[in-house]
């Protein structure tokens, strides 16, 4: 008898999901949101804020099977049925959910904030919707002015697109070296050296009200400076999001296999954004990168073929996808996770290569113009973990 397996989200995890278990012959449904085109989220700052590209042209190939475009509004873990916004219902043998992440916003203490979202002044950066709205704003002011509130990789990423462009930008982070948390401090304080130079950078500090005029919105920090621009984006990071019953932040903790921990043996898998790992004996880490998430898709779907009799196992999934980004004219590389509690190890100063280790084991990798050492160095991460499966 085929198998059947639904899989929600047509992202980066759910597109390769959906190609592995396609080619090994399961009758696969792959459900979007209602209304949307799957497209390739990192073209959002790079191609169609900036105007390099319409929002069609970010459009996924479709991987073989034809989207269903039905939001999954709920799944019943019990009988593997989902519940879609049409009000359809639906049974699977098996569930990869692969639904990614969205923004985190400003909080709602922040005076002013709901009347500059309402204006189109104040904006996150993850649909192509937001997208357009960005680029349309640029274009009526040239040069514009655009705060951008975030210190992590799309802020450092679109601060240094827009400048480019031409655009007067400011950074303004809550941390002092932006991006330590995600990337680690020796790299994160590179980073800040390439930003200073190229346009104003309001560190330490955070949003405490925005005041939305006709032609602008004025952001007024917690130690009294007042910044304007036309426009502001919000780059805060991303939460998990996934379909009731698990649609709070913590997103879907899963086993080696990529399991969900919330269904034990009920053949539901998570994988990309939404997925929340476990490393052997430390904290629990998403990894919300392109490549990263499809091999988290191809990995889940490993895991379903081999828990289903159809494939051999997959064995435990170790993040070792890179992942790169260009800043002011520079590249910053990285691979795997630095999840809390790694302490690192300057391997290079020149160009910077750093190593996450976690006890003796590297766990992650952080480089600036270090695309080579990078890949040199790949095949040590998680090496004494991976020999012990
Ligand atoms: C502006 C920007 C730039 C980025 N640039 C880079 C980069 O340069 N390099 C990099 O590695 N990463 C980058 N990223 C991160 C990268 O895009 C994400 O890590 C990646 O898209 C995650 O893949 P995913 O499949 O988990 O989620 P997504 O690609 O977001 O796909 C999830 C899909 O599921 C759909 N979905 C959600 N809920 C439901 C539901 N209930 N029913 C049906 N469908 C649903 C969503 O609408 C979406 O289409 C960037 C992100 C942003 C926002």
């Amino acid at each position: 008898m085929t198998s059947t397996v639904g899989i929600i989200g047509a992202g980066a995890a759910g597109t390769a999901a959906t190609k592995a278990l396609h080619a090994s012959g399961v009758d696969v449904e792959l459900f979007t949101r209602t209304g949307e085109q799957p497209s390739n989220r990192t073209l959002v700052n790079k191609g169609v804020a900036i105007g390099l590209l319409e929002p069609h042209q970010a459009a996924l190939p479709d991987g073989g099977v034809v989207p269903t475009a039905d939001t999954v509004r709920a799944i019943d873990p019990r009988t593997r049925e989902v519940r879609l916004d049409s009000g359809e219902r639906r049974a699977f043998d098996a569930l990869v959910i692969a639904s990614g992440s969205r923004p985190r916003i400003l909080d709602e203490e922040i005076i002013g904030r709901d009347e500059a979202v309402r204006t189109g002044r104040l904006t996150t950066l993850h649909s192509m919707a937001d997208g357009v709205r960005v680029r349309d704003r640029l274009a009526h002011a040239s040069p514009a002015r655009v705060l951008i509130l975030g210190g992590g990789l799309v802020a450092s990423e679109t601060a240094s697109l827009l400048t480019d462009a031409g655009h007067d930008t400011a950074l303004i982070a809550r941390s002092l070296v932006p991006g330590a948390s995600a990337i680690g401090e020796p790299a994160a304080r590179r980073l800040l050296d390439l930003h200073q130079p190229q346009h104003a950078a309001y560190l330490g500090r955070s949003a405490r009200s925005i005041r939305t005029h006709s032609d602008r919105v004025a952001v007024v920090l917690d130690d009294g400076t007042r910044v304007e621009g036309d426009l502001a984006i919000v780059a805060h990071g991303t939460a998990p999001t996934a379909p009731a019953p698990w649609t709070g932040p913590e997103g879907i903790p899963v086993d080696s296999h990529l399991r969900s921990l919330h269904a034990p043996d009920r053949r539901i898998y998570a994988a990309g954004g939404v997925a929340v790992h476990h490393y052997p004996g430390h904290s629990a880490y998403r990894i919300d990168h392109w490549d990263d998430s499809t091999a988290q898709g191809a990995h889940a779907a490993q895991a379903l073929l081999h828990d289903l009799g159809m494939a051999a196992d997959p064995r435990t999934y170790l993040p070792v996808s890179t992942f790169s980004v260009r800043i002011h004219g520079h590249t910053l590389i990285g691979a795997g996770h630095p999840a809390l509690g790694t302490s690192t190890r300057i391997v290079s100063a020149d160009p910077l290569l750093v190593v996450h280790q976690l006890g003796e084991v590297p766990v992650a990798l952080t480089g600036i113009d270090a695309t080579r050492l990078v890949h040199e160095y790949l095949p040590e991460l998680h090496a004494q973990v991976a020999a012990r499966r």
